[in-house]
């Protein structure tokens, strides 16, 4: 019960617009899952949708925000686990438990189970590791395939990884589609600078977002993130916690292109 209630996640939806770039993953999705979900009448036989969907990149390019994305439009429950905590807590029992998180997912169909770093527990090694993970591996692939096979059930497994080469074969053969998320364009690097200083006061014109957005190539959004949010604490840093405690909002200076290229030092 501990575990499920960490783990079944009420969040604040994320919008498709919430997630810069990614347009051919956001389609693939609206098609191939979301639709399906809302309406699974439309989408039997030939046209069911497939049950385990793998997205794979490199860290911090928005794979749980996408996966979260996607059950606010599905309207779905959404279940979050974390392997190292399922395995560290659960040793031994992990498999009865993952065997009641299918259970209480398909009880709250649709329903989307979102396994983040699969590779950590469904990885090539861990059949040689020991009985416990092998039979937790088992046992996710049993419920797996009793997802893909049985239309009625609208349970969906995401699991998301930076190291898909880690998976063994008889797990990926049942994440049917399979999705890479690269590391952000300068464009969506741009959409993701907008958009998070548009909530404090800035004096960045158009030409320098856009000259940040090229420098930070290479950057995950993640780390743009974290940039942003860096250079947003400038004017505040250069206050004493007493000038602080008095400081009207509106006396705040403004977050300045010097305080970016100030962060873009230290991220
Ligand atoms: P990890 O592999 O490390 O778990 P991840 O791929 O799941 O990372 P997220 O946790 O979804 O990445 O992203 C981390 C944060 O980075 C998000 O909360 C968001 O603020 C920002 N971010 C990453 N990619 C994008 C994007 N494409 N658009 C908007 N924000 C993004």
């Amino acid at each position: 019960e501990q575990i499920l209630g960490e783990s079944m996640h009420d969040f604040k939806p994320v919008a498709w617009e919430d997630i810069a770039g990614l347009e051919s993953a956001k389609s693939t999705f609206l098609e191939a899952i979301i639709m399906p979900l809302r309406r699974p009448d439309l989408f039997t036989g030939v046209r069911c949708p497939p049950r385990g969907v793998l997205l794979f990149g490199p860290p911090g390019t928005g794979k749980t925000l996408i996966a979260k994305s996607i059950a606010s439009q599905a309207k779905a429950k959404f279940f979050s686990i974390n392997p190292s905590s399922l395995t560290s807590k659960w040793v031994g029992d992990a498999e009865k438990l993952v065997k009641t998180l299918f259970a209480v997912a398909a009880a709250h169909q649709p329903a989307i189970i979102f396994i983040d770093e699969v590779d950590s527990l469904l990885s090539k090694r861990s059949g040689n590791e020991n009985e416990s993970t092998l039979r937790l591996k088992n046992e996710f692939l049993i419920h797996l395939d009793g997802a893909a096979s049985n239309e009625e059930i609208r349970v969906l497994v995401i699991g998301a990884t930076n190291r898909p080469q880690e998976l063994d074969e008889a797990v990926r053969r049942r994440f049917v589609r399979r999705l890479y998320v690269p590391l952000p364009t300068m464009e969506a690097r741009q959409k993701i600078i907008e958009k998070l200083i548009r909530q404090v006061k800035h004096s960045l014109d158009a030409m320098q977002i856009t000259e940040l957005a090229e420098l930070t190539d290479g950057y995950s959004g993640a780390d743009v993130d974290t940039l942003c949010r860096y250079a947003s604490m400038a004017p505040l840093r250069s206050l004493t916690p007493d000038q602080m405690e008095v400081i009207e909002t509106h006396q705040l200076p403004a977050v300045t292109i010097a305080d970016f290229k100030q962060a873009l030092r230290v991220i």
